[in-house]
């Protein structure tokens, strides 16, 4: 079961309504194989998903952690929920749609009292909003789905 964040900048209020993690049908089989593999309708980018077939194509592990996770760009800021996986080496590289950067992974960090942070993967950096430059924001609503 995926959890769904629904987070709001605590001065702003630039909002993101995401779901994350897996859902029911998300069966390594039902996403990366058979006539016609979820996998395209999650990434929606024709060429991840043509490069993450051959591989699985070729033999190349598919690593059990996939799920959809959150992404910013590291210019930007703006924040994407995106599906993740990992096949090999190999994982998705997805473009900002507002700049010619690779969004980023990010993840919950502590925040203040009540508050979360977003912290990136792969970097000691933290978000900030978009907007307003504030980096906390409030969980307005959570739940879960399937
Ligand atoms: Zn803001
Ligand atoms: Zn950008």
């Amino acid at each position: 079961m995926g959890q769904r964040h629904d987070l709001r900048c605590s001065k702003c209020g630039y909002e993101i309504d995401a779901l994350l993690g897996i859902g029911m049908m998300y069966a390594k089989s039902n996403i990366f194989e058979g006539e016609k593999p979820m996998l395209a309708e999650l990434v929606d980018d024709t060429e991840i998903t043509n490069r993450a077939l051959k591989a699985v194509a070729a033999g190349e592990k598919i690593s059990d952690d996939y799920g959809h996770e959150f992404y910013a760009c590291p210019e930007d800021f703006y924040l994407f929920d995106k599906f993740h996986f990992k096949i090999g080496d190999m994982e998705p590289e997805y473009h900002c749609p507002y700049c010619d950067n690779f969004l980023q992974r990010v993840t919950f960090a502590k925040g203040s009292a009540g508050k979360t942070r977003l912290k990136f993967v792969d970097q000691s950096k933290f978000w900030q909003c978009p907007r307003c430059g504030n980096d906390e924001m409030v969980e307005v609503k959570f739940g879960n789905w399937d």
